[in-house]
């Protein structure tokens, strides 16, 4: 590994809008009272949000197959469990923009290969951890964003329930499944927070942005191809905090402030 040395962070703001139903549905599947069945994460306070896990997970999923990462070789996870086995792309290129930013994981991992006989090979990836470069924070529901007229349609405070129907094709008997989602129009605010070390430029910078773009060209969350989580990063400012700003000797650079689009922030960026 060769030496890191910080020289500092960008910050990206912007408000997450749902273009479309969001739904981010909880790990648990607990029947609240008077809850549905097919709930979205909320704060302690009851208000949807999107965790930043969700974001950064679909990110880097999707810079993976951009860079042509999703190959024949990748990393399976939870090897102990085989019916959870997750595959992703993990590597030990210095370069890999994907790793550099999303993150290695520690240890020892199976390695898919083809040409060992276990069709897979132990690979430690212990040296070739360096620090995730990205924190993406969880993003909190900016709340007048629901408005009083919107609250007339729906179900619940801040959410609303749509029912899905599977058809059975013999009898066209409809299965319906309640979804619970927060309406289109919804507005979250979001940070993140990316770290470059010195010699790197802006390289990440923009690879993270053509991931944020990739995403408004997908969706987040549930049931995304029957047309749910389509959203868009809007009022995107981006600034660069350099070593000097944290020893209080120098003020934040600010790069993009208020940019209606991700597309023209990315733009900006590369015209320097
Ligand atoms: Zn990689």
């Amino acid at each position: 590994m060769k030496d890191l040395k910080l020289a500092g962070k960008y910050i990206i703001t912007s408000e997450i809008v749902a273009l479309t139903g969001l739904h981010i549905g909880t790990s648990s599947n607990t029947l609240e009272i008077g809850g549905v069945d097919n709930s979205v994460v909320k704060d302690a306070l009851g208000r949807p949000y999107i965790p930043g896990s969700s974001l950064k997970g679909k990110m880097r999923a999707l810079l993976e197959y951009a860079e042509g990462l999703i190959t024949m070789v990748y990393v399976v996870h939870n090897e102990r469990n085989e019916s959870s086995n997750t595959r992703i792309h993990m590597c030990k290129k210095e370069d890999c923009a994907v790793c550099n930013i999303f993150g290695r994981n520690h240890g020892k991992h199976k390695v898919v290969d083809g040409n060992d006989p276990r069709g897979y090979r132990p690979v430690d990836f212990t040296d070739a951890v360096t620090p995730t470069r990205l924190i993406v924070r969880d993003a909190t529901l900016i709340k007048e964003s629901i408005t009083e007229q919107m609250k007339e349609n729906m179900d619940f405070e801040w959410t609303e329930v749509k029912f899905e129907n599977n058809l059975d094709r013999v009898t066209s008997a409809a299965n319906p499944r309640q979804t619970e989602r927060v309406p289109a129009g919804a507005r979250f605010k979001s940070e993140m927070v990316l770290t470059v070390f010195q010699g790197e430029g802006t390289k990440y910078i923009e690879k993270l942005l053509e991931a944020m773009l990739l995403l408004e060209d997908d969706y987040l969350g549930g049931q995304g191809t029957r047309g749910y989580g389509r959203i868009a990063f809007e009022k995107v400012s981006i600034a660069f905090r350099s070593v000097g700003y944290y020893e209080g000797r120098e003020e934040e650079q600010v790069i993009v402030e208020n940019c209606p689009s991700l597309r023209e922030a990315l733009g900006k960026i590369k015209r320097g």
